[in-house]
């Protein structure tokens, strides 16, 4: 049974507001989830600039809605799967509060997110798909390499590749930080 407090904490936690570009859905197009029917919340903003970025319409303006109106519009679709997108999601700060909303709702919760934030916030539950951004989208350095200890079997990292040095350096790094042996998939993917 919920406490008093516990009860105004919930409340506290879906009234919190979060800006969003769109929410639609579609079929899933990356990760082992592809082919999938899904629900897209995408959120606004993001703190990288990739130069293949498809998504530049997401960095500015959007519009203010409760945890509780987002989870609301995303339950009415009657799909069973939402991924939160962007942008970069993580620059929102009441983005982990999202997630655990759209898992209590009954969910299954992904997120994409560029790998310049770590993913320990969100709760164990939500699959991470997350990026691992190579020399030529101009964002190499961003990736924070303690996401390597935060990320389980169900997770996959991806590399968006442009060139052979591009693909080089992708397997370097698998090699190197040893993901051969870990059962996190890897995907290296040409830009959209
Ligand atoms: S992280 Fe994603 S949204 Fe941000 S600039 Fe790169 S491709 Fe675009």
């Amino acid at each position: 049974m919920l406490t008093c407090g516990k009860l105004l904490g919930t409340v506290h936690h879906i009234l919190k507001k979060i800006k969003i570009t769109e929410i639609f859905s579609s079929i899933q197009g990356e990760s082992s989830h592809a082919g999938k029917r899904c629900v897209f919340v995408r959120l606004t903003g993001c703190n990288l600039r990739c130069g293949y970025c498809d998504t530049a319409y997401a960095f500015h303006g959007g519009e203010s809605f409760t945890i509780e109106e987002i989870v609301t519009k995303v339950v009415d679709y009657g799909v069973p799967l939402v991924e939160i997108t962007g942008g970069e999601p993580l620059m929102q700060k009441n983005c982990p509060d999202l997630a655990k909303a759209l898992l209590d709702a009954g969910l299954q919760v992904m997120i994409e997110t560029n790998g310049s934030y770590n993913v320990n916030v969100l709760p164990d539950e939500v699959i991470k798909i997350v990026d691992v951004k190579a020399p030529s989208s101009g964002e190499g350095d961003s990736f924070i390499m303690d996401i390597l200890t935060q990320i389980d079997a169900k997770d996959e990292l991806k590399f968006v590749i442009g060139s052979r040095e591009d693909y080089l350096w992708a397997k370097a790094f698998v090699e190197e930080h040893i993901l051969i042996d870990t059962t996190t998939d890897c995907w290296i993917t040409p830009p959209a």
